[in-house]
C-alpha cells in the first residue's frame, strides 16, 4: 500500500546515496582537496541499505535510484544492486553515476539487475572538463557512455548542469547528440545547494533559456510522460533517436508533485534536498530495531516533508551538507 504526505503527494521513490567518496572534484560539488570523508563504520553497509529499502517497499516505494559520492566507488556494489533488484516490490532500480568506472563495470551492472543509468556530464570539451571535475577521464566517461548505449541500457540518460559562462555555449552541441545517439539529455539548472558550491545567480540558467537555444536546431516535440518519468520535461526533435529533457528544480520547482525521499551514506532519511530536516536512521538499525520501527520512521520522514523548500533562490538551502553527503 503507497504511503502520502500531509500534502497529498504519493512517496514511492527513494535515493539512496551508498557513498560520500567521489573519484571526481567538480567544482560546483566539491572542494579541490575534497572533503572529511565519513570513516568506514559511519557509513550503512550494504545489509543496512537492504533492510532499510525493504521497509522502504513494505510503505510503497517501488523506485530506487542508487547515487553518491560515486557510487561505483563503493566495492562489489553489484552485489548489493542484485540484492536489491530481488526486493519484492522494487519495481525500477536506477544509478546516476560520473561514468568514470562504468566502461569496467556496465555489463556487471546490468546483469545485476540495473535497468536504468544516468551518466553525468557537463562538457563535450576534454580540457572544459579537467576545469571542470579536476580529472582527465573525460575519454573514458565517453567511452562508458556509448558502452552502456551498446550493451542495453535503455535509455541512458547524460545529465548536464547547465552553468552560464561555464558551459552554455555546448547546450546545442549535447542537444544534437540527441539525434543520431539513443541518449536522453537532461538539461539540468544549477541549483544553489550542498555546501560544497559557490553558487551565485550570474551562473543561473533557466531551463526556458535552455530551451530556447535548443529550439534554434529545430522545433521540439513533446513526449508523453511514463509513470516512471521523473521531474523532467521530455521533447524530442523529428526523428531523433533520442530525447531532450529539462529538469528545471529552481525556476519551475516540481514540489507539488515531489514523490521522493533521501538515504545519506551515514543513515539518515532526508525528507526534502533543500531542507536540513533529517531523522536519524542508523542508530536504531544498529540498536537492533524491528522491520515495523523502520517503517514508522519512513512515516515519520513523510510527515516532514515540506510544501516547498524553505527558501527558493538563495546560496543558503541545504548548507548542513555536501552534495556528495546528500546524494543528488
Ligand atoms: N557521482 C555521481 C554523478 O556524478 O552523477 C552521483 C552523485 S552527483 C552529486 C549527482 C548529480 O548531482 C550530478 O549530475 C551532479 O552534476 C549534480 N549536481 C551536483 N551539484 C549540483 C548543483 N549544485 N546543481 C545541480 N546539480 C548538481
Amino acid at each position: 500500500m503507497g504511503s502520502v504526505d500531509r500534502f497529498n503527494r504519493p512517496i514511492n521513490y527513494l535515493r539512496v546515496a551508498i557513498t560520500d567518496r567521489c573519484n571526481l572534484r567538480c567544482f560546483y560539488c566539491m572542494p579541490k582537496h575534497g572533503v572529511a570523508q565519513y570513516v568506514h563504520s559511519d557509513v550503512l553497509t550494504y545489509e543496512e541499505i537492504l533492510r532499510i529499502v525493504q521497509a522502504a517497499a513494505e510503505i510503497g516505494v517501488d523506485k530506487v535510484r542508487l547515487t553518491g559520492g560515486e557510487p561505483l566507488v563503493r566495492r562489489n556494489v553489484h552485489q548489493l544492486i542484485q540484492q536489491l533488484a530481488g526486493l519484492p516490490g522494487i519495481d525500477d532500480l536506477a544509478m546516476t553515476t560520473n561514468g568514470v568506472y562504468l566502461d569496467q563495470m556496465a555489463e556487471r551492472l546490468l546483469n545485476a539487475g540495473l535497468k536504468r543509468i544516468n551518466i553525468s556530464l557537463d562538457t563535450l570539451n576534454p580540457i572544459k572538463f579537467y576545469k571542470i571535475t579536476r580529472s582527465d577521464k573525460f575519454k573514458t566517461v565517453w567511452k562508458s557512455i556509448s558502452k552502456a548505449a551498446s550493451i542495453g541500457f535503455a535509455p541512458v540518460k547524460i545529465n548536464v548542469v547547465v552553468m552560464r559562462g561555464v558551459n552554455d555555449d555546448e547546450i546545442e552541441a549535447f542537444a544534437r547528440l540527441s539525434l543520431d545517439g539513443p541518449y536522453a539529455i537532461r538539461f539540468i539548472e544549477y541549483m544553489p545547494i550542498g555546501g560544497g558550491n559557490d553558487w551565485v545567480p550570474e551562473k543561473f540558467m533557466s531551463v526556458s533559456e535552455i530551451k530556447a537555444q535548443v529550439e534554434t536546431i529545430a522545433p521540439l516535440q513533446p513526449v508523453p510522460r511514463t509513470r516512471v518519468d521523473g521531474p523532467a520535461e521530455r521533447y524530442r526533435f523529428a526523428s531523433a533517436r533520442g530525447e531532450i529533457g529539462f529538469i528545471g528544480a529552481i525556476s519551475r520547482h516540481f514540489c507539488g508533485s515531489c514523490n521522493r525521499l533521501r538515504l545519506t551514506p551515514d543513515g539518515a532519511l532526508r525528507p526534502c534536498l533543500m531542507s536540513d530536516e533529517e531523522i536519524d536512521i542508523k542508530t536504531p538499525i544498529r540498536k537492533g530495531c524491528t522491520a515495523q520501527d523502520l517503517e514508522t520512521l519512513f512515516h515519520q520522514a513523510i510527515a516532514l516533508k515540506p510544501r516547498r523548500p524553505p527558501v527558493p533562490l538563495r546560496n543558503n538551502m541545504g548548507r548542513g551538507r555536501m552534495m556528495s553527503r546528500i546524494g543528488g
